[in-house]
């Protein structure tokens, strides 16, 4: 290994930093808030400190079962944290909750964040809730909240949620960074149809119909169609079948049932030796993607490119340079 390969421990770090990897260690939640904001800034010299940082701590990482909770606005999503969340806090654990939503990068505002959100969960001394990241693309809104998963398990939070929206990509994205994904559904047929659709029933490791206090009969009949869907499906795991549960949040029903399940899940996985292997999947898919963005931001900033791009790229669409010969023309342009 060089020298710049070498990972950075506590002790080579500048004072302010060496103190930021002790106050998150300690599990203070000022200084673990002030951790997310400098791996959230976009300064190049924030984003080295950061990465730093990330490193002195990733040795202690990876305690927490990472739960991912998706639905589309109104299903519940918030009701259902703060209740779990509260009682997860009663048996003794600490919980954080972090949040995908692409959508605050698009309109500048939020379908997660805008409205008071979960006050009685804010208030516990076991419990750190941090909103969205709004950096820019899906992907980069994505590299955040798993950088701040990493820094919430070293400070020693060992129940991770990540909560996002049921629209667009962003349940495969939530899906691929956490241990069990799980679709919180309304109890009516139009839902299921369109999560068949998106694809989305195969990345469910649970799908639970909230508002059952509603009407139990119409959750009933989604939990019998949601058990048919998921059984039409791939599973992704020969040790795990899904399993549809029913809650009503707002009641705070169904929070045991739906622990004993994420444990059950975890026990079966780690059996197997899929839950590990599942993180290790995770890891290399993510150190891709950051590859595959760096490569094309190199691209699209290299001085040969950028002289190219704009008369091939007209070229091609009137027709007169086929999109390969563009795309290898261009791709050529970096050796030089
Ligand atoms: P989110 O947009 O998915 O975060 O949904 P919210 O948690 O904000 O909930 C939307 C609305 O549904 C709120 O008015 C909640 O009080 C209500 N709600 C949430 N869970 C339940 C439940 O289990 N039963 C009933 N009756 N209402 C609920």
């Amino acid at each position: 290994m060089s020298a710049r390969e070498t990972p950075l421990s506590a002790d080579t770090l500048p004072p302010e930093d060496r103190a930021l990897v002790e106050g998150v260690l300690a599990g203070r939640r000022r200084a673990l808030a002030k951790a997310i904001t400098l791996i959230e800034s976009t300064r190049a010299d924030h984003r080295a400190r950061a990465q730093h940082v990330l490193n002195a701590l990733l040795p202690q990482t990876g305690n927490a079962i990472r739960v991912g909770i998706s639905g589309v606005p109104g299903a519940g999503k918030s009701t259902f944290i703060e209740a779990l969340g509260v009682w997860l806090i009663g048996q003794g654990h600490r919980v954080a909750v972090l949040a995908v939503d692409p959508s605050s990068s698009i309109t500048g505002g939020s379908i997660l964040g805008d409205k008071t959100r979960m006050e009685t969960l804010c208030q516990k001394e076991e419990a750190f809730i941090r909103p969205s990241p709004s950096a820019g693309s899906l992907g980069g809104v994505a590299e955040k909240t798993r950088e701040a998963m990493l820094l919430c398990e070293a400070a020693g939070y060992d129940v991770v949620i990540v909560e996002t929206v049921g629209v667009g990509q962003s349940e495969t994205t939530v899906a691929g960074m956490v241990d069990l994904f799980c679709l919180l559904q309304l109890p009516n047929a139009g839902d299921d149809l369109q999560a068949i659709k998106k694809g989305i029933v195969e990345i469910a490791d649970m799908v639970a119909i909230n508002k059952a206090d509603i009407d139990p009969k119409a959750t009933a009949v989604a939990r019998a169609q949601w058990k048919n869907a998921l059984h039409l499906v791939r599973r992704a795991s020969p040790n795990w079948e899904p399993p549809v549960l029913a809650l009503s949040a707002l009641k705070k029903e169904g929070m045991a049932d739906f622990w004993a399940q994420v444990e059950k899940y975890r026990d079966a996985l780690t059996a197997s030796g899929e839950f590990a292997q599942k993180r290790r999947r995770q890891s290399l898919a993510w150190m891709w993607q950051l590859i595959e963005a760096g490569l094309q931001q190199r691209f699209r900033e290299h001085p040969g490119v950028r002289e190219s791009l704009p008369r091939l790229a007209r070229s091609v669409e009137d027709g007169l340079t086929t999109p390969a010969a563009a795309a290898h023309a261009l791709l050529a342009r970096l050796q030089h």
